[in-house]
C-alpha cells in the first residue's frame, strides 16, 4: 500500500496502452433529466415507469470530490460536470464548490440544457465554476421543442444564457447536435444569432451513443458538409487547436465575428488523442463514451477503501485502457453494440 502511494506521488501521470495520458474527467452527477431529447433519452423508453437510479446510489458531493481529487493527482486538470441534467441536482452548487477547491484543477466547466440556469448562474459562478456550455439545437421554437422531446422552451434557455453571461461564466459554448432532416436547415439562423456575441457555437455530429436512440448513419451531417455550407454565407478560416486532445476543430469567421467549433466523432474520429475518463452518477469509471462496463468505485468507497488503494484501482483502469471505439466503428460485434452504456448516464 505504502509503495503505491509513494509510486503515485513520485510518478504522477498515468498513461494507457496507447501512451495516452489522463487529462480530463467528465463527471455525471445525475442520471435524470427534464428533457427527453430523442437522440439521447427517447420518451418512449424513458417514460413514467422508467426506474432511474435511487438517490442513495448517487455519489455524494464528498465522494465526487474524493474521486476527482485522486484523478487530478494522476494527471487530469480539466473537470466537466454533466448528466443527465446536472442542474436538477439540489446540491449542485456544493458539488461545484468542492471541485473548485481541489488543487491542480485549472478548468472547471459544466454542460446543461439551460432550463434551470437563470436561477443558478450567479451561485454557480460564486462557487467557482469557470465556464458553461449550454445545449441549444435550434432557435426555431417548434424544432427546439421537438428535439427536447416536447419538453423544452427555447425562451427559458435563452434567459439562462443571458444570466450566465451577466454572471461572467465566459466564454459560453453552445452545443448543437445536428441531425439531418431535423435541425440542419436552421443552423444558419442559429449562427446569425450567436455570431459576434462572444459565444462559441459547436456543432456535434449525431452519434451512435448507447443503444436506444435508433441511430442511423444517414442522419449524420458530416462536419465537412456544414463547414462548406456555412462558408458559403460567411467565409471561415481554420484555427489551431488550443491544446492536444481538444475534441473540437475550431474555425474563425473571416469577418472577425468570432469562432465556431465542430465535433466530428463520426466522420473524423479522434481516439488517438482521447485523454478523457468519465464518472457516472453511481460512481462507475468509464474509459470510453462507448464502453459497456465501468469500474465500480462507490462500493469500495462505502466499504472504507483508503486513498492509496483507490488510486491503485484508478491507475489500473487507465493503464489497461485500449478503447478506440470511434476508430473501429462499424467493425464492432453486435454483442458489444448491444451492451453500450447510455449517454445520459455518463454525460456527453
Ligand atoms: N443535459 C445536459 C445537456 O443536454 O447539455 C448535459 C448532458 S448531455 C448528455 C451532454 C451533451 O451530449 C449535450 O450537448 C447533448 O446534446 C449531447 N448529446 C446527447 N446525445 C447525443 C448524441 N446521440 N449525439 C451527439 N451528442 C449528443
Ligand atoms: Fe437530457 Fe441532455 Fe440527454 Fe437532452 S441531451 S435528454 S437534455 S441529458
Ligand atoms: Fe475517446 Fe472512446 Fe470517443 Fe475514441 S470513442 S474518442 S476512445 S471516448
Amino acid at each position: 500500500m505504502a509503495n503505491k502511494v509513494t509510486q503515485w506521488n513520485a510518478s504522477g501521470d498515468v498513461t494507457d496502452r496507447f501512451s495516452r495520458p489522463l487529462r480530463d474527467l467528465r463527471i455525471s452527477v445525475i442520471d435524470r433529466c427534464n428533457y427527453r431529447c430523442p437522440y439521447c433519452m427517447p420518451a418512449d423508453v424513458y417514460g413514467e415507469a422508467f426506474e432511474f437510479l435511487p438517490r442513495r446510489h448517487w455519489l455524494t458531493a464528498g465522494e465526487i470530490k474524493r474521486v476527482a481529487g485522486l484523478i487530478t493527482q494522476l494527471g487530469a486538470s480539466k473537470l466537466r460536470i454533466t448528466g443527465g441534467e446536472p442542474l436538477l441536482r439540489r446540491d449542485i452548487v456544493d458539488i461545484v464548490g468542492k471541485l473548485a477547491s481541489l488543487p491542480g484543477v485549472d478548468d472547471l466547466a459544466l454542460t446543461t440544457n439551460g432550463t434551470l440556469l437563470a436561477d443558478k448562474a450567479n451561485d454557480l459562478k460564486a462557487a467557482g465554476l469557470k465556464r458553461i456550455t449550454v445545449s441549444v439545437d435550434s432557435l426555431d421554437e417548434k424544432i427546439f421543442k421537438e428535439m427536447s422531446g416536447g419538453r423544452g422552451d427555447i425562451h427559458s434557455v435563452l434567459d439562462g444564457i443571458a444570466a450566465a453571461r451577466s454572471a461572467g461564466l465566459d466564454p459560453i459554448k453552445i452545443n448543437v447536435v445536428v441531425q439531418k432532416g431535423k435541425n440542419d436547415a436552421t443552423i444558419l439562423d442559429l449562427l446569425e444569432h450567436f455570431r459576434g456575441s462572444g459565444m462559441i457555437p459547436r456543432f456535434i455530429e449525431y452519434m451512435d451513443v448507447g443503444t436506444l436512440n435508433g441511430w442511423k448513419l444517414d442522419e449524420v451531417v458530416p462536419s465537412k458538409t456544414l463547414v462548406e455550407r456555412i462558408s458559403e454565407r460567411w467565409p471561415l478560416r481554420p484555427l489551431e487547436r488550443n491544446y492536444r486532445g481538444e475534441v473540437a476543430s475550431r474555425y474563425a469567421f473571416e469577418d472577425g465575428q468570432g469562432e465556431i467549433g465542430f465535433i466530428s466523432s463520426v466522420s473524423e474520429p479522434f481516439c488517438g488523442a482521447c485523454h478523457r475518463a468519465r464518472l457516472s452518477a453511481d460512481g462507475k469509471l468509464y474509459t470510453c463514451l462507448f464502453a459497456s462496463e465501468g469500474l465500480d468505485l462507490r462500493e469500495p468507497m462505502r466499504a472504507g477503501i483508503g486513498d492509496a488503494d483507490l488510486v491503485g484501482l484508478l491507475q489500473n483502469a487507465w493503464r489497461s485502457r485500449e478503447d478506440r471505439y470511434s476508430e473501429l466503428r462499424g467493425k464492432e460485434t453486435k454483442a458489444a453494440d448491444e451492451s453500450r452504456v447510455e449517454m445520459y448516464r455518463i454525460g456527453g
